[in-house]
């Protein structure tokens, strides 16, 4: 049988990297990211963690060499543990990296076996240290536990990078304390725009913090020297003098970073989303589960190959403004 087809776009882009969403049930409600009365997909909808392995076998085969679990929360998902450890030991032998994106709450249970399957990079994501902000922005008053989880991946020998939302008059202020904190901790930072990703209570608009006004403030206060260091993502890296730590910028509204894009998401029910910031998808969980899964997968990549937008173009300009797509970060794996 011949080798399948490696993922190559039409823009000439090779795709190596796999978002994949375990769930997209989460135990927090943070405020930009989903309503407090978030409408969850039915169970039966959801891929089973034996059907979310032998996909991501399907895309290692076509060259994704880093795979990163994310969701909603990875975490909640019950035994997804097992699809880290059926993942792990792919690690050389195909698989480059294996990671997760989480929000912490649950790492205390978790961090020495993520370690224990191969895991060596999380990110999680931290928005502010102030428990009454934490709890606030959430809706869950988790922040405790959020800290002693990512305690708990140190000590567990995980390198964890901290990500955190810029929001204007929510964690503005702190940024800089944040940021301290992190490199005091020996973490990597990475800040972000906010994006125009599904329904939320309020409006965006309102909290939107374009990064290069924050960047500006932190040149007052530090030395930043820019870093040619990368992630193979869209983060621009400096790194600070005063901190000795490293700090990320990923700017998807006031710099667009599509061109060198090498990624692709799943959602948990197994759709295939080429972009973020698009509406373009195909179904793998019908392919997947087809009488000739093989054929019917290699069609299914060769069409979003093919439909693989160019770019994203969100824009935060105007109050009121709708969703630059309707499904939320959390549906499409952040
Ligand atoms: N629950 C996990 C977590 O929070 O890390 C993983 C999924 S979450 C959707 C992944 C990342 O997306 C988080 O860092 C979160 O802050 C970010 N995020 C969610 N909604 C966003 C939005 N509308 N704009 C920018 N980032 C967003
Ligand atoms: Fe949950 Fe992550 Fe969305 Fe917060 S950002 S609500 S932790 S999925």
């Amino acid at each position: 049988m011949n080798a399948p087809a490696q993922l190559v776009d039409r823009f000439a882009r090779r795709i190596t990297y796999l978002r994949l969403s375990v769930t997209d049930r989460c135990d927090l409600r943070c405020a930009y990211c989903m309503p407090e009365r978030m409408e969850f997909l039915p169970k039966a909808e959801v891929l089973s963690l034996e059907e979310m392995h032998r996909l991501s076998l399907h895309f290692i085969a076509r060259g994704v060499r880093k795979i990163r679990l994310t969701g909603g929360e990875p975490l909640v998902r019950r035994d997804m543990i097992e699809l880290v450890r059926a993942l792990g030991r792919k690690l050389g032998d195909g698989l480059d990296e294996l990671t997760l994106t989480t929000n912490g709450t649950r790492l205390v249970e978790f961090a020495d076996d993520l370690a224990a399957a191969g895991v060596r990079r999380i990110n999680v994501s931290l928005d502010t240290l102030d428990r009454e902000a934490f709890a606030r922005l959430s809706r869950r008053d988790m922040l405790p536990q959020v800290l002693e989880g990512i305690a708990a991946a140190k000590a567990a020998g995980l390198k964890v990078k901290i990500n955190a939302v810029a929001l204007k008059d929510i964690n503005e202020a702190e940024l800089p304390s944040l940021i301290a904190w992190a490199h005091g901790e020996g973490h990597d930072m990475t800040l972000i725009e906010v994006m125009p990703l599904g329904e939320v209570e309020g409006d965006r608009f309102d909290h939107y913090l374009p990064l290069d006004a924050v960047r500006r403030d932190l040149e007052r206060r530090w030395t930043l020297v820019r870093s040619d260091a990368t992630s193979g993502g869209p983060a621009r890296y400096v790194d600070i003098a005063e901190t000795g730590g490293r700090l990320g910028f990923i700017t998807p509204l006031t710099g667009n970073f599509c061109e060198g894009c090498n990624r692709v998401r799943v959602t948990a029910t197994g759709q295939l989303y080429m972009c973020l910031g698009g509406e373009g998808h195909v179904d793998l969980r019908a392919a997947l589960r087809s009488a000739d899964p093989d054929g019917a997968l290699s069609d299914c990549f060769a069409r979003a190959m093919g439909e693989k937008q160019e770019r994203h173009s969100f824009v935060i300009d105007q109050p009121g403004s709708a969703p630059a797509v309707s499904r939320h970060m959390s549906t499409t794996g952040g």
